[in-house]
């Protein structure tokens, strides 16, 4: 047996991280975390996610997570149909913003929201990095470009069902021999002695999204959140699309994805930077269903906001960290080492397995140290 791991969280981060760790038995990992799959809480972003794979980083490390992750979130959506996944379906709409394309997923563009909307600049770029990462992506041609925006990508991408794929991935785990268990960890040392198997842990992964800002002995005053309101709905849409921005204000975003296997669709939303409000505003409920039903009036039957057959509203805090995601190791004391992976903001999911396939690397060269200063001794 390998090492006795305890992950903190039971996020996409921590159970993705948890899911690589656990594979062929590996190590003893048991997740510990507050908040589980089907719970919906404020101080847990993962279900709130649509989640879409709309690639954002500005880094060479993130765009290695992301491309990464793409490769794995691809196969799932092939392969693992029980995932919760699907690729979205590709029905012509005659509206503003699907404007009769026969389908895949349609990224509108325009130059002004590059300095005025608060929405990551990244995903609308003019020549984006991931136009190589797409097998289909597009440039579109100035005659398809939406009414009302400068430019327009589309590709294939997909679509998580978030309230499947968190359970799912629990389930995979479990499979592994992982357990998980519920515990609020008021200093990170604690996470040392919650391990199943009643042995210290030698490893720690820290993936603990915005509780990283309280934890002791993390305390990570960079973290602050994204707020993110949305609409789910029972209406359909056939192609996810997600623009720079609206003229609703800066904070205000306008994108549509379908869930699979019944999820209902994803109306969004919102990114207000700094804003810890937990319970979603009626009159931004409003504007979030005005958009889209001015966009694609088919939605709700053509009878406005009051065709639509609303689930539920509500808020998530997307977990983001000035600097960037936190991926990196750090020695607790004499036997313990902590991994980071916290810290992912508004892709989360779209960079999970990068991200976690790093965190398994940093542990092979947590291993490597202690060998040689062990052959030192
Ligand atoms: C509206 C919205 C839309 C989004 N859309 C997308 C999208 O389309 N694509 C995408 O990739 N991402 C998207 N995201 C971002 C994505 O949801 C997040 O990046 C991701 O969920 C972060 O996951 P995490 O596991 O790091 O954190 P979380 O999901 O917040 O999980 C944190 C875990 O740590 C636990 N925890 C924290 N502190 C403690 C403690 N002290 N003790 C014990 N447990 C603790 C919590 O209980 C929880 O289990 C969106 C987010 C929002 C809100």
């Amino acid at each position: 047996m390998g090492e006795t791991v305890v992950v903190i969280g039971a996020g996409v981060s921590g159970l993705t991280t948890a899911l690589l760790l656990s594979r062929d038995r590996a190590n003893d990992v048991t997740v510990v975390a507050k908040h589980m799959p089907g719970d919906y809480d404020i101080e847990y972003a993962s279900p709130f996610a649509g989640a879409a794979v709309m690639p954002m980083g500005t880094t060479e490390e993130e765009r290695h997570w992301e491309a990464a992750s793409w490769a794995e979130l691809k196969r799932i959506c092939e392969e693992v149909p029980e995932a919760g996944l699907c690729f979205q379906s590709n029905t012509p709409h005659s509206t503003r913003l699907h404007d009769g394309q026969l389908g895949r997923c349609r990224f509108p563009r325009r130059i002004k929201d590059q300095a005025l909307s608060t929405t990551p600049k990244g995903p609308f770029a003019p020549e984006p990095w991931f136009a190589t990462i797409f097998e289909d992506f597009r440039e579109l041609p100035a005659a398809e470009v939406p009414r009302g925006y400068d430019s327009a990508c589309e590709f294939t991408s997909v679509c998580i069902n978030t309230a499947i794929y968190l359970p799912w991935l629990v389930g995979q785990l479990v499979k592994n021999g992982a357990q998980l268990k519920r515990a609020v960890v008021r200093d990170i040392r604690e996470a040392k002695h919650l391990s199943h198997t009643g042995r210290t842990a030698s490893l720690i992964v820290n993936a603990s999204g915005l509780g990283a800002l309280k934890m002791g002995g993390v305390r990570d005053a960079s973290m602050y959140p994204a707020r993110g309101q949305v609409v789910v709905v029972r209406s359909e849409v056939d192609s996810m699309v997600l623009a720079s921005g609206t003229d609703d204000g800066p904070s205000d975003a306008v994108y549509a994805m379908k869930r699979a296997a019944g999820g209902g669709t994803i109306l969004g939303g919102t990114f207000e930077v700094d804003n810890w409000e937990s319970q979603p505003d009626p009159s931004t409920a409003l504007r979030i269903m005005s958009r889209i039903v001015e966009a694609n009036p088919a939605i709700a039957d053509g009878k406005g906001v009051a065709g639509l057959s609303v689930v539920r509203h509500c808020v998530g805090l997307r977990p983001y960290r000035k600097g960037g995601a936190r991926v990196e190791e750090e020695k607790l004391d004499d036997e313990t080492w902590v991994v980071h992976n916290y810290g992912h903001g508004g892709w989360g999911y779209q960079g999970s397995y990068g991200c976690a396939k790093s965190v398994v690397d940093l542990i092979a060269k947590v291993q490597e140290k202690r060998r040689s200063s062990r052959a030192k001794l």
